[in-house]
């Protein structure tokens, strides 16, 4: 058991946290990054990633992801392989917080980037198409089923802005749904029922999805849940809109989060109410989630993080005199 000690003590090896500590290093942080059981984050599942700036052609997400690590690493960021288990708020800086491999980190700043998970339905195909005809993101995905038949599912705000979203790519959406009625804001569900490109299948649940010889999304199968008949419903693309989870479990009643357990930071900043504690990324931004906005709020939380440090060493330094 071991005890690290650092300036900058960041949580999450996704965009944000890797930009955090690319920030962090270059100011003199020296940054330990714990890297928890996604290095890499959310990128390292997907294939194809065509809108991440400085690429004029598709990156594949894990190659992005070991770029990103490499030059954090090259500048002087220290990665542990390491999931944090409990952390310690209470007292201010400096924060405390300790490892499944029972070690603890100390961080005069804290830099939260744990990032979210994509909901998914957990029925056969799903995982094994991801990339190949199943997404979870259409603002990532949409692009490449130019023209192409598209479904959606789900029935609350994220399946009917996916859908909506789509009909700028795709002329044929249909949105998936198990119930009769959606769950979506009022004036969200109109703009979708009224759309000319959109249709709606009422009252199916996804079975499967299903390859063609191809090895790429064929059809969804689908179960009436009314009825009990199966259907096979052929697309190029599907995408389940069914909600996102932020990893925040850790911060639950030590940091105030929203209703879906984002973490919540002052506008336009990624303070949260304790000072030196920082968010960045997913784990705070449920309307974006896009890897060039958590590299953004991960660059925030470092120039935050150094400026909490220099009126932190005033403080100290006028104390002792
Ligand atoms: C299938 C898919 C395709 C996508 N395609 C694109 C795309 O083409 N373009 C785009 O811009 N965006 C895309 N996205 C969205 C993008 O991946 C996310 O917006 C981005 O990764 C968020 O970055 P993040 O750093 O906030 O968190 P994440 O990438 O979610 O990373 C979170 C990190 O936190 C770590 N962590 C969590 N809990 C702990 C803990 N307790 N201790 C230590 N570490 C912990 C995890 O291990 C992980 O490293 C896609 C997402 C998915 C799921």
């Amino acid at each position: 058991m071991a005890t690290h000690r650092t300036k900058m003590l960041i949580i999450g090896s996704g965009p944000a946290g890797y930009s955090a500590a690319i920030y962090g290093a270059r100011a003199m942080m020296e940054p330990i990054v714990v890297q928890g059981l996604q290095p890499g984050g959310q990128l390292t599942i997907t294939t194809d990633v065509e809108n991440y700036p400085g690429f004029r052609d598709v990156v594949q997400g894990p190659w992005l992801m070991e770029e990103m690590k490499a030059q954090a690493e090259h500048v002087g960021t220290r990665m542990m392989w390491d999931t944090i288990v409990e952390v310690d708020l209470e007292n201010g800086s400096p924060f405390r917080a300790v490892g499944d491999s029972g070690d603890e980190y100390i961080g005069d700043v804290l830099v939260i980037a744990t990032g979210a998970q994509a909901k998914w339905l957990g029925v056969p195909g799903e995982q094994e198409l991801g990339g190949k005809g199943v997404s979870a993101c259409a603002t990532c995905d949409g692009f490449f089923y130019r023209g192409k038949k598209v479904a959606v599912i789900g029935g609350g705000n994220t399946a009917v802005e996916e859908a909506l979203y789509l009909t700028n790519h795709s002329d044929d959406v249909t949105l998936i749904h198990r119930r009769d009625e959606l769950r979506a804001e009022k004036i969200l569900q109109d703009r979708l029922l009224n759309h000319p490109k959109i249709s709606v299948l009422w009252n199916k649940t996804v079975e499967s999805f299903e390859a063609g010889d191809n090895g790429a999304l064929s059809h969804v199968r689908l179960r009436d849940t009314q009825t009990g008949e199966d259907s096979d419903f052929g697309c190029d693309g599907a995408f389940v809109a069914i909600g996102h989870a932020p990893s925040t479990e850790l911060f639950k009643g030590k940091l105030p989060m929203d209703d879906s357990g984002y973490l919540l930071v002052e506008a336009g900043t990624p303070k949260t109410s304790i000072p030196g504690v920082f968010a960045a990324g997913d784990v705070m931004d449920h309307t974006y989630r896009q890897a060039v906005t958590a590299a953004g709020t991960g660059c925030m939380a470092a120039l935050d993080a150094e400026r909490f440090l220099a009126t932190l060493e005033v403080a100290e330094r006028e104390a002792a005199e």
